[in-house]
C-alpha cells in the first residue's frame, strides 16, 4: 500500500510518513530527478531538490558497493564526506540519510521507542551478505532498540516476476526463488523480508510499498532502461520540529 504525501511543493512523491512517528520524515524520488552518486558530492540540482523538499540538513552520503556493512552515524561525521557502505543508522535528528537504487530495494528502518532510524540499501548481493540481519543487530546493539518494536517499510523494487536471474540463484537464495518459462526468478522482497522476521521483526511490522521499478516508469530501472538510467534516492530523518 503506497502512501503518497504531498511535499511542501506540488509534486508527489512515495512517503511511509504516517507508518512512522510523526517526527519521523521519509520520501522516495522518482523520475522528476536523478539521484546517481558522484564523488565530488551532492550535484547543484540535487541539493537545491533536497533543500525544496526536506529543508536544509546534513547529508549523509554513502558510496554503495553492494556490501553487507551498516554505518552508525556519529560526531564526526560531516555531510560532504563519503563513507562506504549500503545502510546507514542513526539517533541525531535532523540529519538525512539516502541510499540509491534502481531496481535494487531500499528498506526504512525505525524502534520508535529508542527513537532509532536507518535505511539499508538491498541489492542481491547485499542480501545474500544478509545486510537487514545487520542492519537490525547494530540496532539493537548500539542503540538498545528491540526486535518487537521495529518497524521496517520497504520502498519499491523490481518485484519478484520480474525480476529474471541465473540458476546459480537457486543455491543463492533456495526459499526465495521460483522457475516460470524455464527461467529462474529471484524474490527481493521475501528474502529482505524473511531476514527481518529471522531478527524478530515481527510481519505486522512490516509495511511493503509493493511498487515495481522494472514495471512503473515513472522509476529508474536498471533492467529496464540500462546502466545509464538514474537512481532514486530513499531518504529519512528524526525531525527535532515538527
Ligand atoms: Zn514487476
Amino acid at each position: 500500500m503506497p502512501l503518497i504525501w504531498n511535499l511542501k511543493s506540488s509534486k508527489t512523491m512515495l512517503s511511509f510518513n504516517s507508518f512512522f512517528p510523526d517526527s519521523v520524515l521519509t520520501f522516495v524520488t522518482d523520475h522528476q530527478i536523478d539521484f546517481s552518486f558522484y564523488e565530488g558530492g551532492l550535484s547543484v540540482e540535487q541539493r537545491s531538490f533536497l533543500k525544496k523538499h526536506a529543508g536544509e540538513y546534513p547529508v549523509i552520503n554513502v558510496r554503495q558497493v553492494h556490501g553487507g556493512d551498516v554505518l552508525i552515524v556519529n560526531d564526526d561525521m560531516v555531510a560532504g564526506t563519503f563513507y562506504e557502505a549500503d545502510g546507514v543508522l542513526t539517533n541525531k535528528t535532523d540529519v538525512l540519510l539516502c541510499v540509491r537504487t534502481a531496481d535494487c530495494l531500499s528498506v526504512f528502518l525505525c524502534d520508535p521507542i529508542t527513537k532509532v532510524i536507518g535505511v539499508v540499501h538491498a541489492g542481491w548481493r547485499g542480501t545474500q551478505k544478509n545486510i537487514m540481519g545487520h542492519a537490525v543487530h547494530q540496532m539493537i546493539e548500539v542503540y538498545g532498540a528491540s526486535p518487537g518494536h521495529i518497524k521496517a517499510a520497504f520502498g519499491p523494487c523490481i518485484c519478484g516476476s520480474c525480476y529474471e536471474v541465473g540458476t546459480e540463484f537457486l543455491d543463492y537464495f533456495p526459499r526465495h526463488t521460483h522457475q516460470k518459462n524455464n527461467k529462474v526468478c529471484f524474490d527481493l522482497v521475501a528474502a529482505n523480508e524473511s531476514q527481518l522476521t529471522a531478527e524478530g521483526v515481527l510481519t505486522e511490522n512490516i509495511l511493503k510499498s509493493s511498487v515495481c521499478t522494472f514495471e512503473q516508469t515513472s522509476y529508474f530501472s536498471y533492467r529496464r532502461d540500462g546502466k545509464n538510467t538514474g537512481r532514486i534516492l530513499s531518504a529519512i530523518m528524526i525531525k527535532s520540529k515538527p
